[in-house]
Formats: structure tokens, C-alpha cells, sequence
């Protein structure tokens, strides 16, 4: 018997096979990635946001095709992270009650090189087979990011991409009435050829909600808890200042988990106000057990920082002050409460902000003679607020209106980059020092001119261990 042997398949064979399994399971794989939703539900209050020329087109295109307006196809929602960019994108589906597809940048980004085109060109397909829609891609820079001029090697794939993204949106009929949401963090980094006229020509700054805005992010998420009576949204609001929409939708939650806690069925003032600090500080860490005289030690410190702000006029009085320690680390905050929305800031606010920040430490100073690393935090801020005061908001003599820092990352962090001499730099360094060591003297003497007002509010929250604005103000204006 003549044994026949079979010819083996060169390994490039498998090599096939593989590629082709994988391309087909992405290509059966990729609808579901494209997640298309019919909103509901009514976001009306985050329309004010948004130029509502957008909803009213996807109503009445052919109101705006007749006049001969070029509607636009792209906007672009810009601001930095938990803004509630997505929200806002599902809510103008909502509101023009149109189709809305979502999809990631980074969805698009293939290991195969022409992969992520072809998932650009189905996108748009789609799109297009249900217009009028909303398509919202996500994180845009992962594909939109500049290409870079040398030609040679580079991200073959990423280009791919973004140039079939430029072709379809060159191609599609605007009229039809297909709107390209795209939201990102990161502006500065993206291509300029995707924010030429026809493509993502619109800008929506999405900042974080101000007071009007905070109240009606929490009135939407709380839609959704069952509230007890006494619920003052606007209170919370105001004492949630700062906060970004995803927080503001973690704190709603908080309360509601509190109140399931301690049995209750409806969800109280008090939960929601713990539920801010729960968010902004972090759990009570009611193990964690300070020596005497650290609380002392905390206590003074955090009266310090309030009673500089009540001092100085222009500061915002304190709501809360506590020094139960929390998850975060802090061993001890104070709530400032603003009263109004603010705009603009003078030189002066900004100088009293140093000064409350450098509180602190100075009544660390004045009763203990000893300092502590508990103020790193605020030598942080301190510094930061000095050093843009001296390089970006001009408000040095020596410097005038000159920029000396530009930042670079404004959504994510705020990163500057320094532009000047190095001569100028050490100039700028020491200006920071004299700014901060200013205020911290103030703070010093403020506190020295009210030492006995110090010690009777210092002991009061040592003893308390929480006291709120009102106790505070009493005992502040109470005559000796
Ligand atoms: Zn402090």
C-alpha cells in the first residue's frame, strides 16, 4: 500500500481564515453597537441649553429648505466631563421627537485598517434611512484628532476614518434633515478640517450647570425617587454649587439609598443634604477616631477659614461647618454657600478667597504655635488662584495685560503651559509668594482683632462636633 501524503496547507491559509471569521463576526457583531433609542422622556428645562433652531429644524426642515438657510449638520457639544453631554443630545432627540443613534469615537477605532471607514459608512447609511435622526458620536477626538503632516507611518487607520467621517459628512443632503451631535472634552486637539463650514461648524458650550441649571438637573432626577414634602430644591442647589450634572445625579441618588437605611419610604431634605456632602466628601468615616487634641487642632482650623470669610464682607457666609472625618480624607470641612451666581470676580474676591483659604493654617498658628500638613489642600488652591491672578487675569501692575500662561487643556484639568523669559518666571514666582503671603497676614490679623470669637466657636464645634451657618453667625454676632 503506497500511503498517500496529503500536501499541508501553508500556515498563510489559516492566517485567511482567521481574518475572515473576524471580519465577519464584526460585521454581524456591529449592528448592535449602534444603539438606536426613541427618547421619551421630557428634558424640556436642558433645552434652554441648546440652540433650539436645532429641534425646530428637525421639525420643519422643509420650512428652512424654502427660505434657502443651510441648517447646520454638525454640532459639536464641548465641556469638560460629567456635564451631561450625552443628556443633552438624547434630550433634543426627545424634544423633536426624532430617532437618535449613539455611538463612541472609540468604537470606531479597528484593528484592521478600513474597518473603522466602513463602520463611518453604515453609520451614515443608517442615518440616512431614517431621517430625519440625531446621530451622537461620543468622544469625537478619538477619531478627529489632527493628523500629523509627516506622510510616512503615522495611524493609517485612525485616517482612514476620519477622512471617510469628512467624505460622508461632505456627502449627505443636510436637507434631509440628519444632525451630527459629536461631544468631546478635548477641543484643542481636534482636526480643522472637521470644523470647516458644512461639517462641525457649531459650537455648544456645555459647562457645568449653574443654579438655575443645578435646579432643574435635580428636579429631573428626582422624578424618579419618591419625595417627601419639605424638599427645597432650590436649597440644595445652592449648597450643591460646583457641581457637574453626573454628581448632581449621584447625589439624588444618595439621599434615595439614605432614606432606604434608616426605613424611611420617602426621601427628606436632610437626606438630600447629607447626600451633597456624601458626594463632594466623601462617606462619615465614623471609625475613624481623632486624638483630642487633633480635633482641637481641626476645630480651630476649619472656625479659622469660616471666620476669615464671614470677616472679610465680600465672602460668602458658611452654611455647615464639621469635623467628622470623611472617606475622602478630609478630617474636617467648611460649606460655603453662595448666594448668587457669580460671573465675574474682582480682585478683591479673589484676594479674600486666598485669604479664606489660608484661614486655616493661620488659626493653627496663632493658638497651637505649630503647623500641620492639614492645609495642604488649601496651599494648593491658594496657590493656584495667586498664579492665575498673576499670569492670566492681569491683574498685576508690573505685568499688566499681558498673558504669560495660556492653558492648554481647558476642560480636563486646566493644564497651563508657561510662554516668557525665564527671568520673567522666577518675577511671576516670587509675585505668587508675595500674593499668598499678603493674605495670609490678613487672615492672621483678622483673626488676632477676634481671637476671643475664635476660641468660643472653635470649642462650640469641638464639642458639637457639627454646627451650621446659623449657629455660627449667632455666636459670631453675639456681644460679648
Ligand atoms: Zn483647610
Amino acid at each position: 500500500m503506497k500511503k498517500v501524503e496529503r500536501p499541508k496547507k501553508p500556515l498563510l491559509f489559516y492566517y485567511m481564515v482567521v481574518l475572515l471569521a473576524m471580519i465577519l463576526l464584526n460585521t454581524f457583531l456591529f449592528p448592535r453597537l449602534m444603539r438606536q433609542e426613541i427618547i421619551q422622556v421630557d428634558y424640556g428645562t436642558f433645552l434652554t441649553m441648546l440652540d433650539s433652531k436645532v429641534v425646530d429644524f428637525l421639525h420643519n426642515p422643509a420650512k428652512y429648505q424654502e427660505i434657502g438657510a443651510r441648517m447646520p449638520k454638525g454640532v459639536l457639544l464641548v465641556g469638560p466631563p460629567g456635564t451631561g453631554k450625552t443628556l443633552l443630545a438624547k434630550a433634543v432627540a426627545g424634544e423633536a421627537g426624532v430617532p437618535f443613534f449613539s455611538i463612541s469615537g472609540s468604537e470606531f477605532v479597528e484593528m484592521f485598517v478600513g474597518m473603522g471607514a466602513n463602520k463611518v459608512r453604515d453609520l451614515f447609511k443608517q442615518a440616512n434611512e431614517k431621517a430625519p435622526c440625531i446621530v451622537f458620536i461620543d468622544e469625537i477626538d478619538t477619531i478627529g484628532k489632527k493628523r500629523d503632516g509627516s506622510g510616512m507611518g503615522g495611524n493609517d487607520e485612525r485616517e482612514q476614518t476620519l477622512n471617510q467621517l469628512l467624505t460622508e459628512m461632505d456627502g449627505f443632503e443636510g436637507s434631509k434633515g440628519v444632525v451630527i451631535l459629536a461631544a468631546t472634552n478635548r477641543p484643542e486637539t481636534l482636526d480643522p478640517a472637521l470644523l470647516r463650514p458644512g461639517r462641525f461648524d457649531r459650537r455648544v458650550p456645555v459647562e457645568l450647570p449653574d443654579l438655575q441649571g443645578r435646579e432643574a438637573i435635580l428636579k429631573v432626577h428626582a422624578a424618579k425617587v419618591k419625595l417627601a414634602e419639605n424638599v427645597d430644591f432650590n436649597a440644595i442647589a445652592r449648597a450643591a454649587s460646583g457641581a457637574s450634572g453626573a454628581e448632581l445625579a449621584n447625589m439624588v441618588n444618595e439621599a434615595a439609598l439614605r432614606a432606604v437605611r434608616q426605613g424611611r419610604k420617602l426621601v427628606t431634605q436632610e437626606d438630600l443634604q447629607e447626600s451633597i456632602e456624601v458626594v463632594i466628601a466623601g462617606y462619615q468615616k465614623k471609625n475613624k477616631i481623632l486624638s483630642d487634641r487633633e480635633r482641637m487642632i481641626v476645630s480651630y482650623h476649619e472656625i479659622g477659614h469660616a471666620l476669615v470669610a464671614a470677616l472679610q464682607t465680600h465672602s460668602a457666609p458658611v452654611a455647615k461647618i464639621t469635623i467628622i472625618p470623611r472617606t475622602s480624607g478630609a478630617l474636617g470641612y467648611t460649606m460655603q454657600v453662595e448666594q448668587e451666581e457669580r460671573n465675574l470676580m474682582s480682585r478683591e474676591d479673589l484676594e479674600n478667597q486666598i485669604a479664606t483659604l489660608t484661614g486655616g493654617r493661620a488659626a493653627e498658628e496663632l493658638v497651637f504655635h505649630s503647623i500641620t500638613t492639614g492645609a495642604s489642600n488649601d496651599i494648593e488652591k491658594a496657590t493656584k488662584l495667586a498664579r492665575a491672578m498673576v499670569t492670566r487675569y492681569g491683574m498685576t501692575e508690573d505685568f499688566d495685560m499681558v498673558a504669560l500662561e495660556t492653558v492648554t487643556n481647558q476642560y480636563m484639568g486646566g493644564d497651563t503651559s508657561l510662554a516668557c523669559a525665564p527671568e520673567t518666571s522666577a518675577k511671576i514666582d516670587q509675585m505668587v509668594v508675595d500674593t499668598v503671603k499678603a493674605q495670609h497676614q490678613k487672615a492672621l490679623r483678622l483673626l488676632m482683632d477676634n481671637e476671643a470669637k475664635l476660641h468660643e466657636l472653635s470649642k462650640f464645634l469641638c464639642e458639637k462636633e457639627t454646627i451650621t451657618g446659623e449657629e455660627f453667625m449667632s455666636i459670631l454676632e453675639k456681644k460679648a
